[in-house]
């Protein structure tokens, strides 16, 4: 093995923290490490908390360019825009090419775009992902909040964890000013978190109308015109911005790579987190698609493939064997309500309360500080 062995890690995701941060055994072992990002790495584990306005911008992200030059390797502020894998070279939204031997793709995911008419060319539209443009919402409602005679209103579509998680904090950023947003939430879904108990679906749905929401279940968004969003019953909500909450999808890139890739899940790979007919590229967290044992597009995943793909990138070095990654079939989410209180979920087990909210606040900060300078 060479010196000038050339591995790209491309994207400042969860598992790419991981390898950046111990990028010197890939050093060690003989490559160049060069980590290409197009901004920092925002986590989405705090990202409900700093719309609140619990968290600060720099509290919820961290710079991946200090993380890889700490470690020895390289940082490279770009976007990738096409991949030719014939003749191993990164095609850059600004820079040159880049020749690799050795690819990691760590793109994360984008907000399914429902189909509702006139979204597309409207103003005020702020998908849940990318997170540093619901740190651009915060400002926007915060000066409104500090210095407008009359508020927006908000509409959050989605009744997942994710739309919950952001209407409540929603709520909480209006809070802080005394001032309550005109705020409404849509679910297609019978019910908020529908994949959770029903019981935990009920004490949600009740603590968040005692604080104001509004919310309609079993409804859908079909167009958006006027300020109005207009349901299927022919309802109308007020919303000068809409916060989109309708599930995670891979990123368009993956479907770009003339390899096996699904639209949604992302792009295939097997256990050792390389594609099945080129074990020069892995990829991993929300843009892989582990055909036999698929994960959802959770952060958490991620995190767990950071090791395991660091040593396969390190075997494929030394010609040693891969480690493969399995899935774990249960995991604990805490979500965070912005009230000081959160609600842990296992399984079929839920609790609620400022206990599980200091949990998540201790787990969240710990992930943080490993990765910072
Ligand atoms: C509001 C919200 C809250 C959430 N809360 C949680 C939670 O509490 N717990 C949890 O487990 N999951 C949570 N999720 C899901 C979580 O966001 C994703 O599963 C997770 O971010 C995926 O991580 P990742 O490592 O795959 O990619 P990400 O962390 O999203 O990182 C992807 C990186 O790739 C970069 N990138 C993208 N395209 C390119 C390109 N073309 N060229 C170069 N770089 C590129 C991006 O800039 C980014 O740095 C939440 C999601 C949202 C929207």
């Amino acid at each position: 093995m060479t010196d000038t062995f050339h591995i790209i890690l491309v994207g400042a995701g969860h598992a790419h923290l991981h390898v950046a941060a111990n990028a010197a055994q890939l050093i060690d072992a003989g490559a160049r490490v060069t980590l290409l990002s197009p901004g920092n790495f925002w986590y989405s584990g705090m990202a409900s908390g700093m719309l609140g306005g619990e968290y600060s911008d720099s509290d919820d992200s961290l710079d991946p360019a200090a993380l890889i030059e700490g470690a020895g390797g390289r940082f490279i502020r770009d976007r990738v825009i096409a991949i030719d894998r014939n003749e191993r070279v990164l095609h850059l939204a600004k820079g040159d090419p880049l020749s690799f031997d050795l690819l990691s793709l760590n793109l994360g995911s984008r907000v399914d775009s429902p189909t509702i008419s006139g979204i597309e060319e409207a103003q005020g539209v702020w998908p849940a992902k990318p997170i540093d443009g619901l740190y651009q919402l915060r400002e926007l409602l915060e000066s409104a909040l500090a210095d407008s005679a009359s508020l927006p209103r908000l509409a959050v579509i989605g009744g997942g964890p994710t739309g919950v998680e952001l209407a409540a904090n929603l709520l909480s950023l209006s809070e802080r000013y005394g001032r309550p947003f005109d705020i409404s939430l849509v679910s297609a879904s019978k019910r908020l978190l529908e994949h959770s108990p029903r019981s935990a679906s009920a004490w949600l749905a009740r603590r968040l109308r005692r604080r104001g929401l509004r919310i309609e279940m079993s409804a859908s968004a079909v167009a958006y015109r006027q300020g109005q969003l207009v349901l299927d019953d022919g309802m109308q909500l007020p919303a000068d911005h809409i916060v989109l909450a309708t599930g995670l999808v891979a990123p368009l890139l993956t479907g770009e790579l003339d390899l096996e890739h699904h639209p949604h899940h992302g792009l295939a790979v097997t256990p050792a987190l390389h594609t099945p007919y080129d074990d020069r590229i892995f990829a991993v967290g929300d843009c892989a698609w582990l055909k036999d044992s698929p994960y959802p597009k959770l952060g958490v995943f991620g995190v767990r493939q950071g090791p395991i793909l660091l040593h396969n990138l390190i075997a494929h070095l030394r010609n040693e064997s891969f480690k493969s990654f399995h899935p774990q079939r249960r995991y604990l989410s805490i979500l965070n309500f912005g009230d000081g209180r959160g609600m842990a979920l296992w399984g079929h087990f839920w609790w609620p309360g400022r206990l599980a909210m200091k949990t998540k606040r201790r787990l969240d900060h710990d992930f943080m500080q490993r990765y910072r300078p």
